[in-house]
């Protein structure tokens, strides 16, 4: 899964799921990435309300497994993206923390 693909997934992720205690709406530094499939990745979603923690698994859609033209920076940007990868992507959606 290209870093492309997390973001939409994000973005879907962010569109479709509420907080199953309070149905608050997740924004982007409640979403961590857990892990990451070639197809499907894992989220922990942290209410920011009433503190609850759910576990999302997210598959990318059958039909979109036709794969967009992968190009040098593409590869170049994964590349960068795996080095910064810590578990924790909250610092990646708030670079203004840094
Ligand atoms: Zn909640």
């Amino acid at each position: 899964m290209n870093y492309e693909d997390l973001k939409e997934l994000i973005r879907y992720l962010k569109k479709v799921t509420k907080c199953s205690e309070c149905n608050n709406r997740f924004i982007d530094k409640d979403v961590s990435v857990l892990a990451t499939l070639p197809l499907e990745a894992i989220f922990q979603l942290s209410c920011r309300k009433c503190h609850n923690t759910m576990l999302v698994n997210i598959g990318i859609k059958h039909e979109r497994e036709h794969r967009s033209l992968v190009t040098k920076e593409d590869v170049n940007d994964m590349k960068q993206f795996l080095n910064t990868f810590n578990g924790d992507f909250k610092n990646l959606f708030n670079p203004s923390k840094k």
